[in-house]
């Protein structure tokens, strides 16, 4: 963790949680990948690190990110996807060389092919959104219940009834706000 910049939110999908490096869209928004190091330390974080990062491969990033919003948001609720997000996405897919390579542990792992190569590491991301928004594997897109944040998550909950994008984030704080209102009602029965 680097000190002044925000957390970052990790999930065990790689699109969305490159989606979720811009939290609460619909509120305060918090940019979690501000810098090209931030970046960087984002994909380390996610097993495709990187040794460079330009402002202009950065920008490349997030436009893929807000293409991937927009193509998984559309999805989620059954709209059409968006042209150009579509576009965007399958650019990055298609312009990255990345390997995967299989470790003598069997875990996979990425090969980018120069270590200054952000455009592989953003192939990866992008293909695993296309995945996700092709309905190729097991899970149901949805969007966040919490009215600040609506982030598209992908649910892969047994029952598919997951709410939040993030239980410690936009659960817990619902949750409070139900409390505190509930109380409000009935002041002096809770605590
Ligand atoms: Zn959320």
């Amino acid at each position: 963790m680097r000190a002044g910049f925000p957390d970052f939110r990790l999930g065990n999908v790689l699109a969305t949680s490159f989606t979720g490096t811009l939290s609460e869209r619909h509120g305060d928004a918090v940019e979690r990948i501000p810098t090209p190091q931030r970046l960087m330390d984002w994909l380390a974080v996610n097993g495709l690190a990187v040794e460079g990062c330009t402002t202009a491969q950065l920008d490349l990033a997030r436009e893929l990110r807000e293409s991937i919003h927009a193509a998984a948001t559309a999805a989620a609720i059954h709209d059409a996807l968006p042209t150009s997000a579509v576009q965007v996405i399958n650019d990055r897919s298609a312009q990255g060389r990345a390997a995967a390579v299989l470790t003598p542990e069997g875990k996979r792992r990425w090969l980018l092919s120069s270590a200054s190569c952000v455009e592989d590491a953003l192939s990866v991301i992008a293909a695993d959104a296309i995945s996700i928004i092709a309905g190729e594997r097991d899970g149901r897109l949805a969007l966040c219940a919490s009215p600040t944040c609506q982030a598209a998550f992908f649910d892969t909950s047994q029952s598919r009834t997951r709410r939040w994008c993030d239980m410690n984030t936009c659960g817990n704080r619902q949750k409070k706000a139900r409390f505190n209102a509930s109380r409000r009602k009935n002041p002096g029965s809770a605590d």
